[in-house]
């Protein structure tokens, strides 16, 4: 931490600083500039970094309060600097094989989700998706099936031997989630849910955590350290698009958060093209520069037909979409080192 004192700062106040800071237990550097005196002091402890600065920076001679070190320490590169990886069943996230999940966004019925899941499959993902609690921004929207689609969901990916994930939104529901579902998602309106994010790492299952849409990097690395302190290091962070003054897409897909977050954390990151863009004719190639940015996986809507989904229909690909996007995502993969699980 380097603390720079206003230039009409003097002797006796940088006597009664060093005397503050020694007494906390830090060692302190003073150097005297010609304008500003500058403090540093090393050996804060992680947790009182941020109060300390807020106090520092409280004091009429302090001019401002630089924290040097990231605030996050669990979920931050240097943990893990070679990457960490999330083995759920027989899938590795964050590995050399790209991750790909896929399903409707929300459950509406055995049959259909059935349908998708053969598809998906046969075309190569390896993870399905379904929603069972969806948190629409309107109360008028479909809020999915509960529990009812839990057990459809397990259902369907026990037959075809392919993990699962869905949404937890509530507290309340973590453990019976957990029961039907290999991976936990936490929505970008969950984000900063911390009794949620608390709950969930207790529970040690593998968690995909959204960006929330409005929140920063940093905000996002330290909703996973919540996850992470409570033991629970199957973390996957998504990328799934942020708030922004343009209405034709559904929201900004932030390559450049994506590639932050590989850079700051050791946690896999994918990508989730459908909620980024809201339209279905932009999924494919959203997805493919995502690959070419680093992206551990995808997370993609995929609905029989898209045209009378219960929801977000306008984003989801049709079977034979998510097929041909496959296919062209395969050389992309290549191109970065990766593979795609082959098609059957
Ligand atoms: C979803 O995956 O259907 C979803 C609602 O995601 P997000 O929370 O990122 O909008
Ligand atoms: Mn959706």
């Amino acid at each position: 931490m380097i603390i720079v004192l206003n230039s009409g700062a003097g002797e006796a106040q940088i006597g009664s600083l060093t005397t503050f800071l020694e007494g906390r237990g830090l060692d302190i550097h003073i150097s005297r500039g010609v304008e500003h005196t500058v403090v540093g002091c090393i050996g804060a402890v992680d947790e009182d970094k941020q109060n300390l600065a807020e106090q520092l920076n409280a004091l009429p001679y302090v001019d401002r309060v630089v924290i040097i070190s990231k605030p996050y320490k669990m979920v931050g590169r240097a943990f893990a600097p070679e990457g960490s990886q999330v083995q759920v069943k027989d899938v590795c996230i964050g590995g050399g094989q790209l991750v790909v999940m896929a399903g409707p966004c929300t459950i509406e019925n055995e049959q259909m989700l059935r349908d998708t899941a053969v598809a998906v499959q046969s075309a190569g993902a390896n993870v399905l998706r379904g929603g069972a609690f969806k948190p629409s921004t309107s109360p008028y929207s479909f809020h999915g099936l509960g529990q009812a689609g839990l057990k459809m969901l397990a259902q369907v990916g026990k037959e075809l031997n392919m993990p699962v994930i869905t949404e937890v939104m509530d507290t309340r529901d973590v453990e019976m989630v957990s029961q039907y579902s290999d991976i936990l998602q936490i929505g970008t309106r969950n984000m900063t849910n911390f009794a949620l994010l608390q709950e969930v790492g207790r529970t040690g299952k593998p968690v995909v955590l959204e960006r929330g849409w409005a929140s920063l990097i940093e905000e996002w690395l330290l909703a996973a350290e919540y996850i992470a302190l409570r033991g629970n290091f199957q973390i996957i962070l998504c990328e799934r698009g942020v708030r922004s003054f343009e209405t034709y897409t559904r929201n900004i897909f932030d390559i450049s958060a994506l590639i932050a977050a590989r850079q700051l954390s050791h946690l896999p990151v994918i990508a989730d093209p459908s909620h980024a863009t809201g339209r279905a004719n932009m999924v494919t190639p959203l997805s493919m520069a995502a690959v070419a940015a680093g992206a551990d996986g995808l997370l993609v809507e995929v609905h029989p037909s898209p045209e009378t989904a219960l929801n977000d229909g306008a984003q989801s690909l049709s079977f034979k979409a998510f097929e041909q996007m496959l296919q062209k995502l395969a050389p992309v993969a290549t191109a970065v080192g990766r593979s795609l699980k082959a098609s059957s």
